[in-house]
């Protein structure tokens, strides 16, 4: 499933600028130092150009800060740029940071055509890892709750990146065929 390609190659080069750029800095809510393991949390929840510490970030999505570290640890674990780039952080794998950690299922959802009409259509081309979800955040802030938008994102990392974000930010992904997803903005 890791397969490290030249675009994982480019997202790891950027995510490593990242690194660089704001580990050390202050957080952009609350000032505390952000950690490494911060920027590549923020990365993951589509702040890359906003880095908060895991605390604003929980606080934000109103959820549980341990809960929802576990997730962000089993997400880099399944990207290869993020994981590579923990890896180089913190000289270890993320997986043996936790050894209760374990694969989440992917929440079901339907495959056949959807009984639903869209109130955006997106199409983020083959955007992917931290500028998919940064851009897909934006749409969704701006959109009343409740309101769904069609991704159409052809990024090979978006069948794994898509729902897990959508679990870790509470959006309900309704509808997965990639690369279409559906996905409710929360209520
Ligand atoms: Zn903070």
């Amino acid at each position: 499933m890791s397969i490290w390609t030249e675009q994982e190659q480019k997202k790891f080069e950027e995510i490593t600028a990242q690194l660089n750029r704001w580990t050390d800095s202050p957080c952009q809510s609350c000032d505390s130092i952000l950690t490494s393991e911060d920027i590549l949390y923020s990365n993951a929840l589509g702040f890359k150009n906003f880095p908060k510490c895991l605390s604003c970030l929980s606080n934000g999505l109103e959820r549980n800060k341990n809960e929802l570290k576990t997730e962000l640890l089993k997400h880099i674990q399944r990207r290869p740029c993020l994981k590579k780039a923990y890896e180089i952080s913190f000289g270890k794998n993320p997986d043996e940071l936790d050894s209760t950690l374990d694969f989440i299922e992917a929440p079901s959802v339907s495959s056949g055509t959807p009984a639903l009409a869209a109130n955006l259509v997106w199409n983020a081309g083959d955007l992917g890892c931290g500028d998919l979800v940064l851009l897909l955040r934006g749409k969704l802030k701006a959109m009343p709750p409740g309101e769904i938008i069609q991704v159409t994102a052809l990024d090979p990392g978006a069948p794994e990146d898509i729902p897990a974000w959508c679990n870790m930010t509470g959006n309900k992904l309704v509808f997965q065929q990639h690369p279409n997803y559906f996905i409710k903005n929360k209520e």
